[in-house]
Parts: C-alpha cells; sequence; structure tokens
C-alpha cells in the first residue's frame, strides 16, 4: 500500500490519474493536505465520497503514532516522542522563541556514526526513516500550531540520526516540504546537519538548492576528531574542509559549523588557532554550545568564559560564530543532542 506522506505530487497525480480520476484531482488532494493540512481523507470535505474511501482504503495515512511528550519548565521547548510501525522510537521537537518556531526532525532511528558524546549515537544504528515519516514529523506541528493560529518559522535536520546516510529520503523530504503547490515551506528556513560524508556534501552541493548546510566539526585536528567523530577516519579534515569549499563555490552559500564545547578538550584555544587556519578565506559562520552531558560520555560543558573565549580567537580572525544557549528539556532526554542543537542553526532570522 502506497505511503501518502512518501510521495511526491508528480507520484500522485500518476496514482490518482491511474484510478482514472481527473487531473485536478490530485492537486486538490495534495493541497487539502499540504496546505489546509487535513490530517486524512475523511478531513476532505471537497472530495467526492468514494474517492475518500478509496484514498483511505488503498493508501496509508499517517504511520507515526505520538507517544510521550515533554514540555521544558519554561514552557518554549517541547519533546514529541513517536512511535513507528515497527516498534522503532524517534523524537521530534519543537522550540518557540520570540518571532521563530522551530522544529528539529529526526531522518533515522538511531545512527550508525558513533559520535562519543551523542546520546544517539551511543544507541547505535537502527533504521533509516522514510520520507514520509521525516515528513510527518513536520506536519505533526505545523497542525498544532495551525490550530493555535501561529506557524513553523524554521525546520532543522538536527534530530536524530545522519541525514547524509539517509540521503534520499531526506532530500525527497525537502523536495514535498518546500513545493510551492503544498506546504511551500521555504528552503532558506531549512537547514541540514551532517557530521561529514564527505561524497555527500559534494552530492548537495551539486544540487545548488537553497538549503542551508551545517557540519558539525568540533574538532580541527585530525586526532581529536577522529576520537570524537569516529567518521574523521574516513573524511579526514582536509577533505571535509574541501568538500565545504566547494558547497560554498557551487551555492554561493555560506556553510555553518557546528562545536559543541567539551571542557578541556576541544575548548582550547590551540583548537580555535587550529580551526582558523582550516577556515581561512572560506565564507562561514561557527556555532559553538556547550556541551549537553550525555550518560554515556564522562565529558562536561565548557564553561561561558571558555566559549566566549573561543569566539574571540576566531573574531581575531575574522570568523564570525556565536554561542548558543541551551533550550531547557530539563528532563532526562533520550536524545540529548536534540533539544540541545536543534534552534542553533545560522538562520535568516538570527
Ligand atoms: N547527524 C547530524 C545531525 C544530527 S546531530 C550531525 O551530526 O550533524 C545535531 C547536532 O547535535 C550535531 O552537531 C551533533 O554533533 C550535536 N550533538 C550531538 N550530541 C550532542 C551533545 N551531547 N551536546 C551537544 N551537541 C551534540
Ligand atoms: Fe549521528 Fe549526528 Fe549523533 Fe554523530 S552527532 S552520532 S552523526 S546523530
Amino acid at each position: 500500500m502506497p505511503a501518502f506522506y512518501d510521495l511526491t505530487r508528480p507520484e500522485l497525480e500518476t496514482l490518482l490519474t491511474a484510478w482514472g480520476e481527473p487531473a485536478f484531482r490530485a492537486r486538490q488532494v495534495w493541497q487539502a493536505v499540504y496546505r489546509d493540512l487535513a490530517a486524512g481523507p475523511a478531513e476532505i470535505s471537497t472530495l467526492p465520497k468514494p474517492l475518500r474511501e478509496r484514498l483511505a482504503a488503498e493508501v496509508s495515512f499517517g504511520t507515526l503514532a505520538p507517544a510521550a511528550a515533554v514540555r521544558s519548565s519554561d514552557g518554549q521547548t517541547r519533546k514529541q516522542l513517536f512511535h513507528l510501525p515497527d516498534g522503532r522510537a524517534i523524537e521530534t521537537v519543537l522550540m518557540g522563541y520570540a518571532r521563530r518556531r522551530t522544529t528539529c526532525i529526526s531522518t533515522q532511528a538511531g545512527c550508525a556514526m558513533g559520535c562519543v558524546f551523542c546520546a544517539t549515537g551511543q544507541m547505535g544504528f537502527q533504521r533509516h526513516l522514510t520520507a514520509g515519516e521525516i515528513v510527518q514529523q513536520v506536519l505533526w506541528f505545523a497542525r498544532e500550531l495551525q490550530a493555535q493560529e501561529d506557524r513553523l518559522t524554521n525546520i532543522v535536520v538536527m534530530g536524530m540520526g545522519e541525514p547524509f546516510h539517509n540521503y534520499d529520503a531526506t532530500l525527497r523530504a525537502v523536495d514535498v516540504l518546500t513545493d510551492p503547490e503544498g506546504f511551500n515551506f521555504g528552503a532558506r528556513r531549512l537547514t541540514i546537519s551532517t557530521v561529514g560524508l564527505v561524497p555527500m556534501i559534494r552530492r548537495f552541493a551539486d544540487e545548488k538548492r537553497q538549503v542551508n548546510l551545517a557540519i558539525s566539526l568540533h574538532a580541527a585536528t585530525d586526532d581529536l576528531r577522529a576520537e570524537l567523530l569516529p567518521v574523521n577516519r574516513r573524511y579526514p579534515l582536509a577533505e571535509v574542509f574541501e568538500a565545504a569549499r566547494y558547497y560554498v563555490a557551487q551555492t554561493h552559500r555560506r556553510v555553518t559549523f557546528e562545536w559543541a564545547l567539551i571542557a578541556g578538550r576541544n575548548d582550547t584555544p590551540e583548537q580555535a588557532r587550529a580551526f582558523a587556519g582550516l577556515a581561512r578565506g572560506l565564507m562561514c559562520h561557527v556555532n559553538v554550545i556547550p556541551l549537553n552531558p550525555t550518560r554515556g560520555y564522562a565529558g562536561q560543558a565548557a564553561t561561558r568564559e571558555r566559549a566566549a573565549a573561543f569566539l574571540d580567537i576566531l573574531a581575531q580572525h575574522h570568523i564570525p560564530g556565536s554561542v548558543r544557549v541551551r533550550r531547557g528539556i530539563d528532563v532526562d532526554a533520550g536524545c540529548g543532542q536534540l533539544a540541545v542543537r536543534a534552534g542553533t542553526a545560522a538562520s535568516p532570522l538570527d
């Protein structure tokens, strides 16, 4: 049975045409779901009843089952747990700011990359999400905000999983969400964060999209980066920076580097200077954030002073950066980094 949220608009057109429906029907359904945010065919009252019934019987709508939800004590951050049909669980976060409503979405259950400080990495890999499972996370909060006459302003692909390890499903979800006939989400308000899968950074650069790219760097020497991010053994810093430069050349967009500051490890002046050396002349921005401690890793968050000193050194080398505050999911977060990183991407509204 086709899953509705996996389909692109042309694919929906093909399906409904094969059912003998007139050409305008696909657009009608598409707009009802992605513009009006109907949760399923039963809610699309403009459709003839037989078509509503056939859609309900032959296409699956909604495969994410909402489970636990948690809210930070300041009420500004909310995390929603979803169960997938096979019993796996993923998380999606919504953060409220003065002017922004940002959702942080997952692309995999677990993650294969094994970054030592990451709660998802510590879980190991379970499976890729489908495009539809990625899309539905966004729709969940979009619907909820709509009910409050509010709307999402930013999407960050910084939840569980490595989006470029699940490239096709992630980009298909981006296509669906940015479709001008439907959800029409601005590509410039969407940020994909990667651990640094070099061939995929290049592929993404070649697509010349308006989507923002963030690279999780966390260290500027190969020894240290490989200790923290095992993927660095496969794609060392020199290759990551070559790919980042290629991205900027292809898209004329700046690249964001993410850096979780771990006390006494990667918060040193030496690391800041090494970074400045690597990034010389590169159009970039650095987001530093104190580490969110996780159960599986002994490292602690760098102090505010160290974070400020780190950015000072970057500034001396004319590299812009900012320290991001932790958004408080002040509960035992199974997937610590969601709450930490989400909303930290450089955004046009910053
Ligand atoms: N897999 C992608 C996107 C998801 S992780 C990536 O790694 O970029 C989103 C961000 O959260 C990454 O920058 C990641 O390094 C960071 N992160 C993971 N665990 C963290 C922690 N405990 N504290 C702070 N940042 C963390
Ligand atoms: Fe995966 Fe990103 Fe966590 Fe690394 S930081 S383990 S790539 S989710």
